[in-house]
């Protein structure tokens, strides 16, 4: 069982993410190491490197191995920052930003989602330096700001003011901006008071909630 994990990940590193322009040798490396089996729940351990996303209950569900890629993709971490993500789910993208970065905080607001993701991280030995809070995270997190990188892993109707205003100088923030359906991914560079952003992909997450989310 081990070794078709092992397989099933090498796979997906392969034709998921290298043949679609993942480029990245650190993302790559990352999710090839990182367990994702542990991150779906027990009856889906077998789908768990399928191309798709998969539920995760409460309504939500863990994104596409090839979306979570390219969200840390385009973060360009280089293994200094300390990074907020925003919607832990499973906890699976936290891990690889972890694998990335010095330190991440990932804010989850569904309780028995904060508390699914902080086992699967402690299971599978990921849990030093990333922090799952429990909390509405699109009002940002100011204990560890500011941040070099921000990944919002739900659709916001706009970007967060609060979360602009945590992100560091020279800092990059991922975030899917449009209606509760259908969304673009928005890079945003910020540059002292220049803030420079551009379309990524579209792409389809579960609506943003909270004070800055959706009503
Ligand atoms: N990154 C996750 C997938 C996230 S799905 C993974 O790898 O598994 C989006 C998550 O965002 C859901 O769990 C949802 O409960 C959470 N969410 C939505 N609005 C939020 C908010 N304002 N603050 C924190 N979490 C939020």
């Amino acid at each position: 069982m081990i070794r078709d994990f092992r397989e099933a990940r090498r796979e997906m590193v392969d034709r998921q993410l290298r043949r679609r322009g993942i480029r990245d040798e650190r993302v790559l490396e990352a999710m090839d190491k990182i367990p994702r089996e542990e991150f779906v729940p027990e009856d889906a351990a077998r789908e768990a490197y399928r191309d798709d996303p998969i539920p995760i209950g409460y309504g939500q569900t863990i994104s596409q191995p090839y979306m979570t890629a390219l969200m840390a993709q385009e973060l360009k971490l280089e293994g200094g920052e300390t990074v907020l993500e925003v919607g832990a789910g499973s906890g699976y993208a936290a891990a690889v930003l972890g694998a990335l970065a010095a330190r991440v905080a990932a804010l989850e607001i569904v309780p028995e989602l904060a508390a699914a993701a902080r086992a699967n991280l402690r299971r599978s030995g990921l849990d030093g330096n990333v922090e799952i809070v429990e909390g509405d995270g699109s009002v940002g997190y100011a204990p560890l700001a500011p941040y070099d990188g921000i990944s919002v892993a739900a659709g916001a109707p706009d970007i967060p003011e609060a979360l602009l205003g945590q992100l560091a100088d020279g800092g990059r923030m991922v975030i899917p901006v449009g209606d509760r359906l259908d969304q673009e991914l928005r890079v945003l560079t910020k540059h002292g008071s220049n803030l420079r952003s551009r379309a990524s992909t579209y792409c389809r997450f579960v609506p943003l909630r909270g004070g800055e989310g959706w009503r």
